[in-house]
C-alpha cells in the first residue's frame, strides 16, 4: 500500500509527517500547477467546485509516483464535500484509475468508524499507543505551522524588503518539514519570531491596514486556488488575518471538536445568529461570524474567497451586505474557478486596498496627521 492524498496548501507537510512517523508508504502529490488543475479539470463534471478539480489532479499526478491508496477526509450537511470521496473514486475508476479510498469522517457521529479507518491505514505494525503519538505529534505541527503563517502575514508589510518575508516562510517550512519532535517545531517558531525582529523596519505613519480573510476552507488555505491572495495583499502593505486555519479544521471536523487548533472556530456560530441562524453546509455560517468577529474588532475591510458554485459561500454572500451595512466595512468577495487569472485578482485587490487607503485618511482625526507629520 502507498498512500497519496490531495493538496490544500502547506496541510501536505502535517500528512507526511503523520505517516512518515507510523513508517507507512506515503506519495506526496508534486506541488499544484495549471497542469495539475488541467488534469483534473479533464476528468471532472464541469459544474464541480474547484477543489474537486485540483484533487482529481492530485491523484493522477501521485499516480504516477505510485500511489494506490487515497486517504481524504469526509463531511456531512447540504455541501459537495460529502460526496467527494465517492465520487472521486468513481471518477477515477471509469478513467483506469484502480485507487483504494480510505474517507476518514466519525460516520453517526462516532469515532469509532474514524479510528478503524485510521487503523487500516496505519496498518498493525504500529501499536494504538504509536498511532496516538503521531497523531499527537502531527496537529501539533498543524498548529506550528498556523503560528507561522500567521507571523509571515503580519511580517509582510513591515519588512524592509519585500522578497524576506518569503524566503523566511520558505526557511520556516523546511525547518518544520524536518522537525521530529515538539523541540524542533517550538524552535522553528521561535526562529521566526526572532527573524522577523531582526529585519522588520520602524514603522513610518499609521499601522498597516489589516484585512481579515473569510470564506471557503480550501480556497483561503490553498494558495494556488486562491492566486496567492495573502501573499498578493501582503505585498500591497496589507496585514491579513485570516478567519479559519488548518488545526483550528482539524480539531472541529476531524476530532469532533475534541481538539481547538490555533484559532478556534467555537464563537462564529453565535457571531453568526443574527445573520444567518442556520448550517448551511461547509464553512458558510463561519464565514458570516468571522465577518462580524473581523468588523467588530476593528478590521480595515473584509475579503471572502470562494470557488465558484460554493453553495455554502453563496449563501453567506448573500448576508454579507448586511454586516457591511451595519458595521461600516467594505467587504469584497472573490469569485475563482479554473479561468481566474492572477492579474485580473491583483486589479481588484488593488483597487479594493485603494479604497480602503481612502477610507483610513478620511478618518484620521487632526492629531493622528500631525503625529505622521512628526515623523
Ligand atoms: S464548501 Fe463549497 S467548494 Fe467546498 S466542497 Fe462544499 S460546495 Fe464545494
Amino acid at each position: 500500500m502507498k498512500v497519496t492524498f490531495p493538496h490544500m496548501g502547506n496541510a501536505w507537510i502535517v500528512i507526511q509527517a503523520l505517516f512518515e512517523t507510523l513508517n507507512v508508504d506515503v506519495a506526496v502529490p508534486p506541488p499544484t500547477s495549471k497542469g495539475t488543475l488541467n488534469l483534473g479539470t479533464k476528468l471532472a463534471p464541469e459544474s464541480s467546485c474547484l477543489p474537486l478539480k485540483i484533487n482529481l489532479g492530485n491523484y493522477i499526478e501521485a499516480a504516477a509516483k505510485g500511489a494506490d491508496t487515497i486517504a481524504i477526509t469526509g463531511g456531512i450537511g447540504p455541501c459537495r464535500f460529502g460526496y467527494y470521496g465517492e465520487l472521486e473514486r468513481q471518477i477515477l475508476r471509469d478513467a483506469g484509475y484502480s485507487y483504494e479510498v480510505v474517507i476518514l469522517e466519525p460516520p453517526d457521529g462516532s469515532l469509532w468508524g474514524l479510528a478503524k479507518r485510521i487503523r487500516y491505514l496505519a496498518g498493525r505494525h504500529n501499536s494504538w499507543t504509536k498511532i496516538l503519538k503521531a497523531i499527537r505529534f502531527a496537529y501539533r505541527k498543524s498548529v506550528a505551522l498556523d503560528r507561522v503563517e500567521d507571523l509571515i502575514h503580519a511580517a509582510r508589510p513591515r519588512l524592509a524588503e519585500p522578497l524576506a518575508a518569503e524566503k523566511l516562510y520558505s526557511k520556516a517550512k523546511q525547518h518544520l518539514i524536518e522537525a521530529s519532535e515538539d523541540k524542533g517545531l517550538e524552535e522553528a517558531v521561535f526562529w521566526v519570531q526572532q527573524s522577523i525582529k531582526e529585519c522588520q523596519a520602524p514603522l513610518r505613519g499609521e499601522k498597516p491596514l489589516r484585512v481579515g480573510v473569510v470564506g471557503e476552507i480550501y480556497t483561503i488555505l490553498d494558495p494556488f486556488s486562491s492566486l496567492d491572495v495573502e501573499q498578493q495583499l501582503g505585498n500591497l502593505g496589507v496585514e491579513v488575518n485570516r478567519s479559519i486555519y488548518l488545526s483550528s479544521w482539524v480539531g472541529q471536523h476531524v476530532f469532533q471538536g475534541l481538539a481547538q487548533g490555533y484559532h478556534p472556530l467555537r464563537d462564529y456560530p453565535r457571531l453568526a445568529k443574527p445573520y444567518l441562524p442556520h448550517f448551511v453546509g461547509g464553512h458558510g455560517q463561519e464565514t458570516v461570524g468571522a465577518a462580524v468577529q473581523f468588523a467588530r474588532e476593528g478590521a480595515d475591510g473584509i475579503i471572502q474567497l470562494l470557488p465558484l458554485g460554493c453553495m455554502p459561500e453563496i449563501v453567506a454572500s448573500s448576508v454579507l451586505p448586511r454586516i457591511q451595512a451595519d458595521y461600516r466595512i467594505p467587504i469584497m468577495t472573490l469569485t475563482v474557478d479554473e479561468h481566474s487569472g492572477r492579474a485580473g485578482v491583483q486589479t481588484r485587490l488593488e483597487a479594493f486596498v485603494d479604497l480602503l487607503e481612502r477610507r483610513r485618511i478620511r478618518t484620521l482625526t487632526r492629531e493622528d496627521v500631525l503625529n505622521v507629520a512628526r515623523e
